[in-house]
């Protein structure tokens, strides 16, 4: 579900004409819905009522400090990877002592910065960072809280790029050493044993894969308790979003129009899915959701610049590039496109490849695909693109950042303002 529609002939963003931004905050801009962002947020945690349990948002999919705040107004705890991301939540008004902090490869000033800052738990990643862990918060004079990330090693079915929970994936420690850390991690002397995490992979449209860790690591996280008295179990992100149809799932309608066995994963079906394996733990469950959260609540918007017919293909030329969303270079991303002006019946469709400005074949949002026609200087929306969409966004080719807009109702306010191609040379300007 989610907040945009064609109304009178143009594509909504709740009460807001897309056409309008365009044309007032230029492209190409993301776009995101704050009732959307809300809907998937509260959706989620009450689905999961059941349990004593805590959202932990992903910040990578989406870091924007108005997001951040808007989630962290509706008691969202944040799961990050960086310091920088961890500065970002503070900045945001968010609650450090509510924020997880994953990755595989934690700095020493990163470590230290979240040590000051108390941050509920460090989910490490390895027996080599948990011992590092360790060494910093002694020579600090402190306790810091730790988890270990197990790597259960169910197939996540999902794009190769985006699953971690192999054996083969870089991602945490592997199920059959995981006790044998937890034991040697329960002999440090500066670190706090607090939790289990674990985290399978990405865009999962299934619950299957779900289920079948929460089966396999519940008992382990039951045994960690008792030894080590450790207080929760994060389950990981990796709830999936409906690329494709992606405007008509939007409507209430569209999921009514399918039973529930052939709907596409919902929050609902994620917690009767998991929940039975985890009520009984006596354990605080984490989620930690990011494309659920963000995903189909953004879209990033551009102008047709050209159409080129060639002898092969016809090639629509638009003013947005790899740069700006990378997700069908990087990992084969699909993307819903739909102009913004509603096309009527009579609108040709023909096949064809929507292409960006940047130097690499790679540069391209779709090929062969059939699309309703549009023409030169009219916009289109490249639709679930509020995940993994701005934060990837470079400067590669000396183009500037997309601005970014928060929908809320009726009303449009920037959120980060297009950067200028002279904030990109500044730095440089000033060391020539
Ligand atoms: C990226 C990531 C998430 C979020 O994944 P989504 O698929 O966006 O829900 C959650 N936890 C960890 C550890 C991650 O690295």
């Amino acid at each position: 579900m989610h907040s945009f529609e064609y109304k009178n002939g143009s594509l909504f963003c709740e009460d807001v004409d897309l056409q309008q931004i365009a044309e007032e905050y230029g492209t190409p801009s993301y776009v995101y819905s704050a009732a959307t962002l809300r809907d998937n947020y509260t959706r989620l945690d009450e689905a999961l009522t059941e349990l004593d349990h805590g959202i932990e948002y992903a910040v990578k999919a989406n870091s924007n400090l108005s997001v951040l705040k808007l989630l962290a107004d509706l008691g969202s705890g944040f799961d990050i990877v960086s310091g920088g991301e961890l500065k970002r939540v503070i900045a945001a008004g968010g609650d450090p002592a509510k924020c997880t902090f994953a990755g595989v490869g934690k700095t020493r000033d990163e470590i230290v910065y979240a040590i000051e800052q108390g941050i509920y738990c460090f989910n490490a990643e390895s027996e080599a960072e948990v011992a590092f862990i360790d060494k910093v918060a002694g020579e600090l004079g402190k306790k810091a809280p730790v988890a270990i990330r197990v790597n259960p090693n169910v197939d996540a079915k999902t794009h190769k790029y985006i699953s971690t929970g192999k054996s083969e994936n870089k991602f945490g420690v592997d199920f059959e050493f995981i006790e044998a850390a937890y034991e040697r991690a329960s002999k440090l002397e500066n670190i706090t044993l607090r939790g289990l995490q674990m985290h399978i992979g990405s865009q999962l449209t299934d619950v299957k894969p779900f289920i079948e860790a929460a089966e396999k690591v519940a008992p382990l996280a039951a045994r960690l308790k008792e030894l080590y008295g450790i207080e929760f179990f994060s389950i990981g992100g990796g709830v999936g979003i409906v690329y494709s149809p992606a405007l008509a799932s939007g409507s209430t309608e569209w999921w009514e129009s399918h039973t529930e066995e052939a709907r596409p994963l919902t929050p609902e079906r994620y917690a009767v899915g998991v929940v039975p394996f985890l009520k009984d733990l006596g354990l605080k469950i984490l989620v930690e959701p990011g494309r659920y959260i963000a995903g189909n609540a953004g879209v990033m918007l551009t102008e047709c610049l050209y159409e080129k017919k060639g002898t092969a293909k016809t090639f629509k030329v638009v003013d947005a590039g790899m740069n700006d969303l990378i997700r069908p270079a990087l990992y084969e991303g699909h993307h819903e496109i739909v102009p913004v002006k509603e096309p009527t019946k009579q609108t040709p469709h023909i096949t064809m490849d929507v292409v960006g400005p940047i130097c690499e074949t790679g540069d391209f949002f779709c090929q062969n695909r059939d699309l309703p026609d549009f023409a030169e200087g009219e916009f289109i929306a490249l639709l679930s693109s509020g995940a993994y969409g701005f934060v990837m966004a470079s400067n590669y080719n000396t183009r500037g950042l997309p601005a970014e807009i928060l929908v809320d109702g009726d009303s449009a306010r920037v959120i980060r303002p297009r950067q200028s191609v002279d904030a990109i040379l500044e730095s440089e300007i000033a060391n020539l």
